[in-house]
């Protein structure tokens, strides 16, 4: 029609806008309704580590959409940070991660922590309950944040980081390498485990840029008494390396994709 001739990028753009706000909406709206009908899914990948014993998974949260199926958290988590509903959404995480926990003594169960939720002033007061609520040996439960997080915040995060850890709860910094951090900040921090970010492992180990990388990470972080996970792992090329150059822990495709806690513990609920 005549009207949409008219138009020019400009309208286009604005119209993509539109859509953009429209689905941010619809979004803001799913995640509102998934809190309250119980429609947040957790699903388990398993971390490889052949020295320790019993099983170990990072919890992976989907959102189950009434029309668009499951949506990984690449698609809602930017949403549900700006409208905090990552808050209540993070807790439910945590609960659930802690049930399994009580009913597996083998299970080990990593969980990612957002900025908001950690910054929460009774964090480690809604931690404590939980380890009060449910019976399980708390370093069976590690917590996974990223170094910005760490650093943005860094004389509360010392001081609550502390807190957790006199809990025996782990933690493990995520995504290691995509911040800002220098490896010297990590020497002030009381943390288990170091997780290298899978942008630097799809390089290994044909980048030789990001082989020195990795093995410097490796190196520096097992100085500081620091469990290694590499993400990302997809390749037997990578694992041979990998394992090759002391990376105790490995997680990726190569592996298991993400599965149901159905797929891994039937007999959960
Ligand atoms: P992350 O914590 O770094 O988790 C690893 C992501 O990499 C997962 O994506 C996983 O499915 C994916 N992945 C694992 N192995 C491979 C591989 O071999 N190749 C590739 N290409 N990808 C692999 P997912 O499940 O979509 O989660 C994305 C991010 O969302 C997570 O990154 C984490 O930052 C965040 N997230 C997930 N669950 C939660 C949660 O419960 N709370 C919060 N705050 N964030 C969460
Ligand atoms: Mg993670
Ligand atoms: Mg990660
Ligand atoms: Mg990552």
């Amino acid at each position: 029609n005549a009207k949409a001739k008219g138009r020019g990028s400009v309208s286009w753009f604005h119209d993509d806008m539109v859509d953009q706000l429209v689905s941010r909406f619809d979004l803001e709206t799913a995640l509102e309704r998934a809190l309250q009908t119980n429609g947040f899914s957790i699903y388990l990948q398993p971390i490889i580590n052949r020295n320790a014993s019993g099983r170990h998974f990072e919890a992976l949260l989907r959102l189950d959409h009434p029309e668009r199926g499951v949506i990984s958290p690449g698609d809602f988590i930017d949403v549900a940070e700006s409208t905090g509903l990552i808050v209540p959404i993070g807790a439910w995480v945590l609960e659930e991660a802690c049930k399994m926990l009580s009913e597996y003594p083998d299970l080990h169960l990593s969980v990612n922590v957002s900025v908001q939720q950690f910054l929460q002033e009774d964090f480690v007061d809604q931690l404590t309950a939980l380890l009060e609520r449910y019976d399980f040996a708390p370093n069976h439960l590690t917590l996974e944040m990223t170094e910005s997080l760490m650093i943005a915040n860094f004389e509360i995060t010392l001081s609550q980081l502390m807190a957790i850890r006199d809990l025996k709860i782990r933690l493990s910094i995520d995504d290691f390498g995509t911040g800002y951090s220098a490896l010297l900040y990590l020497k002030q921090l009381p943390l288990d485990e170091l997780k290298i970010d899978q942008s630097f492992i799809s390089g290994v180990p044909h980048d030789s840029n990001d082989t020195s990388l990795v093995e410097l990470i490796i190196t520096t972080a097992h100085h500081l008494g620091l469990v290694i996970v590499a993400e990302g792992v997809e390749t037997p090329e990578q694992e041979e390396w990998l394992r090759r150059h002391g990376c105790e822990s490995l997680q990726g495709f190569l592996f298991s994709r993400p599965q149901p806690i159905k797929h891994y513990l039937p007999s959960f609920h």
